[in-house]
């Protein structure tokens, strides 16, 4: 259980969801892992827990130095962070585009740039972003979450060739519909919240939503040494939904 044994690592948006299973898993494994979060305070230890917004610069770059000091080297950024959007481009106005954008995607960026000097100095660096289906599955109702995810694709690949050759390997994973609660105050919104998982479920190629912790182990081994060839590229944890050539109704 010591596949982690050293590695520093910082996980955004982990206090809840998908972030907080994976911070859960790399500590589990061995990992020192800090979290940070618009909302920490459900964050207890092992967990390292700091306070800040992705979409304030300042406050990410405080965030990092502080999480950075205190695990004594960073190794592993999840860039996790990330809210969602529905509607066509005819139901979001120009202010949503960059609210949403400034979280998904720039948020992604603020992070990585503070984090980037010091992962230059890890000997097993890796960078994973959470990514989408959306990125590139054309889902209907979707169009700002999914431009946002696409951006986050193309970001992964950009970077994972920018910093190769610094030994920094950026990956990121492409979840398909993940019980979080997210997806809760989702479902919780309908008019018959256990109807609507139903139909949710059975439109899943596995009959049911993706877990959390089957994500955060996607992460993991992206972040881990035993994928120390990988890089510029996406793994898929959809329960089959992209490459079953599937798609939600
Ligand atoms: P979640 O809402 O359960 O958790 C998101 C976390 O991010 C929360 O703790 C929240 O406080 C934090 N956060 C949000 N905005 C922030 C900000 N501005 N600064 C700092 N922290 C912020 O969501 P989740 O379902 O675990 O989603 C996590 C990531 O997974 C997102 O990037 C999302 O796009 C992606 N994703 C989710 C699903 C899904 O079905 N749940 C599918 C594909 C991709």
């Amino acid at each position: 259980m010591s596949d982690f044994e050293g590695i520093k690592a910082l996980v955004t948006g982990g206090a809840s969801g998908i972030g907080r299973a994976t911070a859960d898993l790399l500590a589990e494994r061995g990992a020192q892992v800090a979290v940070l979060d618009l909302d920490p305070s459900s964050v207890d230890k092992p967990l390292l827990a700091y306070r800040a917004d992705v979409t304030d610069d300042a406050s990410v770059r405080q965030a990092v130095t502080a999480a950075v000091t205190d695990l004594g080297g960073l190794d592993v950024l999840v860039n996790n962070a990330g809210i969602g959007a529905q509607g066509t481009v005819e139901d979001n106005p120009d202010d949503e585009w960059h609210r949403v954008y400034d979280v998904n995607v720039v948020g992604m960026v603020r992070t990585a740039r503070a984090c980037l000097p010091h992962l230059r100095a890890s000997a097993h660096a890796a960078i994973v972003n959470t990514c989408s289906i959306a990125a590139t599955a054309g889902l209907p109702q979707r169009a700002l979450y999914s431009a946002t995810k696409g951006a986050v694709y193309s970001l992964t690949l950009a970077m994972a060739a920018d910093h190769v050759r610094e030994g920094i390997r950026v990956t990121c994973v492409n979840p398909g519909t993940v019980d979080t609660p997210w997806v809760g105050r989702l479902l919780d919104a309908a008019p018959d919240p256990a109807a609507e998982r139903a139909a949710l479920q059975a439109r899943q190629p596995t009959g049911r939503l993706v877990g959390a912790a089957e994500v955060a182990g996607a992460i993991a081994y992206l972040a881990s040494p035993l994928s120390g060839a990988t890089t510029g590229t996406s793994l898929a944890v959809d329960g089959g939904m992209q490459g079953l050539r599937l798609r939600p109704a």
